[in-house]
This record gives structure tokens, sequence and C-alpha cells, in this order.
């Protein structure tokens, strides 16, 4: 396509230059004396890998001869980032439940003193803001109901997972990205992790190190939103068959340290500052939450902004109107004489139960985002990536005792659980929310209220379908002034960004594209990845520069018509309390 009129593209007519079973699944295991054997291989430190770790260690404790079967090293865990934690972000108020249980001699204050966990929640309040300066309280429907949850930072969770499972025996294998998933006879038998020092064209450094095969009995995938062998898994596997499109979020997050502590979690349901016509097709929100740090004495408070990546106007950016938001005066009280501690992005996966893949597969299962298993109405996955984590390891674990590698057992299991049963509830109270929020909105309060009761199946349409249109949103965003508003690359700055200069480039996009396209990525990107050159024409097609390494890995670019692949192990974020 040569030229465009505004409004006519959709990324999906752009698909990135990627061929996923191709080049992410490795047929066959390299020789024995080549390869690394673990028992069971997690790919993916974040909370759902690292509660199948240590649930997984807790069972083989008192079994000594299935660990004896899975040999040296009987659980591994393979993490991207430099620490575990790094790459995660969440909200983060949590059901307390599935934590409980799988640390049962912790209570609650213990959480606060380990440092990942900041208060129960015993106020909240929701508004509609109509206006740039007006906020209305209104009833908190059920959705937003968090009374009893505990505000946490799943990053620093991670980190007392991660100390934890090394305690109990788990080889944790940092700085390592997976990628390649290694299919034999039809059966996952592990993964492959990616090679270091190459340079930008692929070209072997001083310090280049190869990657290695991952031997497994079983294999893990918690890779989160958007995983790259997951994606790989539900091609060969086609475990997407039957279910509907798997559809996304983006939220991005801010900690501001404050000189008056929040006395309560609010939430904002907009409208303003998005544009909820179905033109536009913004449908979005935002948090307020209150952190006590016991450890340090300090107040902090977690502020954010969700959107969904369904909208149409290209000028859309998550990041922007959080800014915005901040300059609103409900928040501006909050954040006054405050100071920004962290800032991050991540996107979420938002389909719900009809959009969960198959989560099972020979030799291999799927947990946590990987699976899909997010709430979005409520805002609500850690406990799930918790509970699913402990209930994959107790399926492999009863599984391997038997000398068996089917693990379909666990799909049925998750069915039954608080798991299967809450997405269930809310599995068709999102999707009229893709007419727009006012068309959708009065039906997807009935399918809250009636708790999944009314029957059917509500049909999700890829985000990528959607054509995009160059429209005004952008002009409500505040130019930043560095105090209470910032610019993305500053922000990406208090990232702790590690990706070095001259490593290959790990964002799959087309790069000739039409204008609509581009200005799609250039605002969507938290991180300032895409520029439109400054003398590209103003219609028709344009080419794009990559910036990839200011990538934060917040995978939106795979909801709108590029991919996300796995950087080197190390590269990227290193989050520490988001
Ligand atoms: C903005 C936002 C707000 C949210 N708010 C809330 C909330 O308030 N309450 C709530 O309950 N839930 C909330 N959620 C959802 C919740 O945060 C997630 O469901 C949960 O954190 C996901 O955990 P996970 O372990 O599945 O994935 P992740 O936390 O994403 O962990 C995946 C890990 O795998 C690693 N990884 C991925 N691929 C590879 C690879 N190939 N090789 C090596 N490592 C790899 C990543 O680096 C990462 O550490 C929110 C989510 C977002 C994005
Ligand atoms: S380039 Fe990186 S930070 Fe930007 S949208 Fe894509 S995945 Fe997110």
């Amino acid at each position: 396509m040569s030229a465009s009129s505004n409004g006519r593209v959709a990324p999906a007519a752009f698909p990135p230059p990627v061929d996923s079973r191709g080049e992410f699944v490795k047929r066959g295991l390299d020789p024995e004396d080549e390869l690394i054997e673990v028992g069971v291989a997690i790919v993916g430190g974040g909370t759902a890998g690292l509660a199948c770790a240590n649930r997984l260690l807790q069972l083989l404790a008192d079994d000594p001869e299935t660990m004896e079967r899975l040999g040296e090293v009987p659980v591994a865990v393979i993490e991207k980032a430099k620490t575990c934690g790094g790459h995660n972000l969440s909200g983060a108020v949590m059901r307390p439940a599935p934590l409980q249980e799988l640390f049962p001699e912790m209570s609650r204050e213990d959480w606060r003193a380990e440092g990942f966990a900041f208060g129960e929640v015993s106020k909240e309040a929701v508004y509609l803001t109509p206006t740039a300066k007006l906020a209305l309280r209104i009833p908190t429907p059920p959705s937003f109901k968090n009374h009893g949850n505990e505000v946490v930072s799943v990053s620093a969770l991670a980190r007392y997972q991660q100390q934890q499972a090394e305690e109990a025996g788990a080889y944790i294998l940092t700085e390592t990205a997976a990628t390649q998933l290694i299919v034999q006879d039809g059966t996952v038998v592990g993964v492959r992790s990616g090679d270091k020092g190459r340079g930008k064209d692929g070209e072997p450094l001083g310090n280049f190190e190869p990657g290695t095969d991952i031997k497994a009995q079983a294999t893990v995938l918690a890779e989160g939103c958007w995983g790259h062998l997951t994606g790989a898994a539900i091609k060969e596997f086609d475990l997407g068959e039957g279910r509907e499109p798997q559809v996304w979020e983006l939220g991005v997050k801010e900690v501001w340290k404050v000189p008056k502590p929040l006395d309560r979690l609010i939430h904002t349901m907009g409208p303003w500052p998005l544009k909820i016509s179905r033109k536009s097709g913004q449908i979005g929100g935002t948090w307020i939450y209150p952190m006590k740090n016991e450890k340090t004495g300090e107040d902090l408070v977690s502020i954010g902004f969700v959107v969904e990546l369904e909208y149409a106007d290209a000028t859309t950016s998550a990041h922007d109107l959080l800014q915005t938001f901040k300059t609103h005066p409900l928040v501006r009280n909050i954040l006054a004489g405050g100071e920004r501690v962290a800032w991050g992005a991540k996107a979420l996966p938002g389909g719900g139960y009809w959009s969960m893949p198959k989560l099972s597969m020979p030799g291999a299962v799927l947990v946590g985002d990987s699976g899909g298993m997010v709430d979005t109405m409520a805002l609500k996955g850690v406990h799930h990536c918790i509970r699913s984590g402990m209930l994959a390891a107790e399926s492999i674990y009863a599984a391997l005792k038997r000398g068996e590698t089917s693990f379909a057992s666990y799909e049925q299991v998750i069915e039954e659980s608080s798991v299967g049963k809450e997405l269930w509830e809310v599995r068709n109270a999102r999707q009229p929310l893709q007419k727009g929020l006012l068309l959708g909105g009065p039906l997807s309060g009935l399918q809250q209220i009636t708790k999944g009761r009314l029957p059917g199946r509500a049909a999700w349409h890829r985000n990528d379908a959607k054509p995009m249109f160059i429209g005004d949103t952008k002009d409500v965003y505040p130019k930043p002034d560095g105090k209470y508003t910032f610019d993305k690359l500053s922000s990406v700055f208090i990232t702790g960004n590690a990706t070095r200069d001259d490593a290959p480039n790990h964002i799959r996009v087309q790069k000739h594209v039409p204008r609509e396209i581009a200005e799609t990525w250039r605002w969507m990107c938290p991180a300032g990845v895409y520029e439109i050159p400054e003398d590209a024409p103003e219609h028709g097609t344009v080419d794009v520069i990559v910036n990839y390494t200011n990538c934060v890995q917040c995978g939106a670019i795979t909801a709108k018509g590029g991919r996300l692949t796995v950087p080197e192990g190390g590269d990227g974020p290193l989050y520490q309390i988001l």
C-alpha cells in the first residue's frame, strides 16, 4: 500500500516479519554432552513462575524419591531480567488468599516487614471525572470492591519469592532469555537459552557466549503478557483453536513519595481525559493506591493509567494520558509536595475466559498471564498467577511421581479452581465495551451484576484489526514540567534500563508503513522507541526509525501490528517497586 486516507488502515495489514514456528521452535535436542539437564524448567521468574517453583519444592521436600528422579537440578527458573522482579509491574492490589496458602507460615505483617506488601485496603472511593476539574464520587461498583485486599509490589514480591525458591533448592538463571521452545516427536522437551554478546547485525562480539539447550522433564511457560515462547507454542500446538483471539491493555505506572499519607484506595472511570465515542474507541481507567513502606517509614502512592489497546485514534498514549490525569485537582492534591520515585509500563491480556488458550500441551503448561488469567473488569491477575503456578506445580508433581509426562489434568484443575470460576463470572462483561463505553456500558454492567448467569459467548475481535485514524487526543497532553509531568525519555531513564547500544534489534515491525500506523506506534510506545523523521510526508507511507534500546519490554507493540521478541538476557529495565 503506497498511500492511505486517514482512518482506513489497520495494523494487521502490515504484519511483523516473523515466522514464529520456524524461528522460535527448535526441532530436537543437541547431543547430551552439550546440554544442561533439569527436572522442571520454568520460563519466567515473575509471580506465577516463582509460585510454581516454590510449590514444587515444597512437594519435593517431602518426597526424596521423586526429587532424585528429577536429577541434580530438580527445578530451574529462567528469567531474562537482571534479577527476578526486574521486569515485573502491576497495580497491584492483590487478593491475598493464594499467597497466604503458598507461604502459610507468614502473616500479612511479615509480608510488610519483608518489604513487598504495603497495607490492607480499609477505605476506597470510585470517581467519575466528567471534566479536567470535576470529580464525582459514585457508589463502588462490584468489580472495584477491594476491602481486605493488600497493596503489594510485584517486583518486590518476585525478589522475595526468588529468595525463598533459592533457599529451597531452585536453580535460578537470571539474565537468561529463553529464545526457543525445543520440540521432539511432538513433545516439548525443554527450551534453548539465547546467545549473548552479539552485535547489531547479529555478528559475534569479543564476549560472545552461545546459548544452550536446557532439557527438561516438564516445561512451564510463565512468561507473562505476550510470551515469546508462549506465542510459538500456541501456533505449534494449535492452543488457540476454538477460542476467541487475545486482546490487550497497556498500563503506565508511577510510584510517588508523598508528604501526606493517602487514606484510601481510589479508582477513576473517566470519561476525562479519554475520548469514549465509538469513533475514538478509548476505554480505560486509573488507580491511586496508598503504600506505606514499613521498612523505611515512607508514605508512597502507586498511580497508574490503563487503556485498552482497542482504540482507533493513533495519537492515544497511555504515558501521556497518565501525565494528563496528574493535572486533575483530585490527583494534584494527593501528589502535592511529593516526588516521583519510579515509572514503568506493561501490557496485560484483557480477553479473559474465552481468550484463554488451551493450557497444556505434551510436555508443557501455561501459567499466569501466559495463559491469559486476568480479570480486567477488576484489574486482578496476581492472585490467579499465584494460584495457577501452585496448581501447575501440583499437577506436574503428581504426573512425574507416577512416571507420566502428560500434564493435561492441569486444564481441568484450573477450570474447577477459583481461577476458572472467577473468570467465568465476567466472561462476557468486557466485550460490549468494544462498541464504546456509551453503547456497551449498560450491557457490561448487566453482565457483572448477574455474575455471568446470562448465557452466551461474546466475541472479541483482534486489536490489530481496528482501522486507525490520526485524531486529536494528543491535544490534551500537557507539556512536561519535570516536576509533576514527565516526558517518555526521562521516564525510561529512571527504570535503570540497561540495554546495550550495540545489541541486536529485538523489535520486529515493518519499517515502511502508512503514517497512521507509524503514528500509532509512536504515540503508543511508552518508551519513545518509534520515531518518524521530521521530513517525512504528511500523508502516505513513511519510514519508521526504531530506537529499540529504549524499549522497556511492555509488549504493547504485539497488539498493534509488531512483535516484541526476547532481547539478550539482562537487557531492559530493572524495576524495584512496581
Ligand atoms: C498496569 C497493570 C496493572 C495491574 N494491576 C493489577 C492489580 O492491581 N491487581 C492484580 O491482581 N493484578 C493486576 N495486574 C495484573 C497482574 O499484574 C499480572 O496478572 C501479573 O503480575 C502477571 O504475573 P506473571 O508472573 O504471569 O507475569 P509477569 O509478571 O509478566 O512475569 C513474567 C516473567 O517472565 C520473564 N520472561 C518472559 N519471557 C521470558 C523468556 N522468554 N525468557 C526468560 N524470561 C522471560 C519476564 O521477564 C517476567 O519476569 C495489573 C497488570 C498491569 C500490567
Ligand atoms: S518498543 Fe518496547 S516499550 Fe515500546 S511498545 Fe514495543 S514493547 Fe513496549
